[in-house]
């Protein structure tokens, strides 16, 4: 990996509990529990795991959108974790977020020429420049610059998330956190907005954090991958390593619902079925919190948390007490 340009330690992020109806305070939500992984200038990272595994938490509290509870964030040798929202502003242009839903993280009351010229207004642009650059990026991202002047609900999705890329390109950053960016977006435009992140990446030299449970589409756009469960990466390597070899069981459960192109392939492997959802992280498992719905789980793996080691060649790390190799 390339010197990297985010580190991120220990990163912890936990919320009040629900009050119950006679309004006591229930547990704590430990939704990111010592999340620690670097990333490289023009790198992507694959953050990965079902829905409430806290990796959205993760990358939103990287761009500080949400503040840690605890832990370290250190954005290109300075440590953003801990500034004031006025300290952060001349290192949030560096750091954009991209989101889910293309309509609803645009203002659908602004033109197009608002929303994206707003990052650089607020880093003090002039209107007239921010309005020129809201043009060039509209032709960077593939769409027409006259309709600068529309408002979000006159763009398709695919559209829609064009003109989210471009409000993050806009105070030209060095790592864009993409948020389940293709998700909402229907099979062929996926491809489509897929395609022009890769360019960008190749012409900018952005790195990014691209979160997803589709795991087909990590594959395609990361250069590694974290495996994320109940707030923990349990397993995190370079893409060829993990998807080729995985050395979590939770990981090889994920990878064996993934459809293979090959017909044959498909109907021969073998699919493996994890029972029940994911605990509450109000109330996580002792040991390994992935013990309640592992098939290799075994008694040490009740009591004794697996912390992640390397697991196999190429400095691959796994969270598993017998990690396959
Ligand atoms: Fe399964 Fe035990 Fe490994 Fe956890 S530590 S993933 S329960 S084998």
């Amino acid at each position: 990996m390339t010197e990297p340009l985010l580190t991120v330690r220990d990163l912890v992020k936990t919320f009040p509990g629900r009050r119950s109806r006679t309004g006591q305070p229930g547990a704590p939500i430990r939704a990111v529990d010592g999340v620690s992984f670097d990333v490289g200038a023009g790198e992507t990272l694959g953050l990965v795991g079902e829905s409430g595994c806290g990796k959205s938490t993760t990358g939103r509290m990287v761009v500080r959108l949400i503040d840690p509870t605890s832990g370290t964030v250190n954005f290109d040798g300075t440590e953003i974790g801990g500034l004031t929202q006025a300290q952060l502003r001349p290192h949030r242009r560096h750091l954009q977020m991209v989101f889910q839903d293309p309509y609803s993280s645009l203002n659908p009351r602004q033109t197009v020429a608002r929303i994206i010229s707003e990052p650089l207004l607020v880093q003090g642009s002039s209107a007239a420049d921010a309005r020129k650059r809201a043009s060039e990026l509209m032709e960077l991202v593939g769409l027409i610059p006259e309709h600068l002047d529309r408002y979000p609900h006159e763009f398709s999705g695919g559209q829609a998330q064009r003109i989210g890329i471009a409000r993050s390109l806009a105070t030209s950053p060095r790592l864009v956190v993409a948020d389940e960016p293709v998700s909402a977006l229907d099979v062929s435009i996926q491809a489509q907005v897929v395609n022009l992140m890769e360019r960008l990446q190749d012409e900018l030299g952005l790195a990014y954090i691209f979160i997803a449970h589709d795991l087909s589409v990590v594959k395609r756009v990361c250069d590694r991958v974290a495996v994320m469960y109940l707030g923990r990466i349990v397993e995190i390597g370079e893409k060829h390593q993990v998807y080729s070899n995985p050395a979590h069981p939770y990981t090889k459960a994920l990878l064996s619902a993934v459809p293979l192109p090959d017909p044959a392939a498909e109907r021969a492997r073998e699919r493996i079925v994890l029972l029940g959802d994911p605990p509450s992280p109000a109330a996580p498992p002792p040991g390994c919190s992935f013990h309640p719905r592992c098939p290799k789980a075994q008694e040490i793996c009740r009591t004794e948390r697996p912390l992640l080691r390397i697991a196999g060649p190429g400095g691959r790390e796994a969270a598993c007490h017998f990690p396959e190799n």
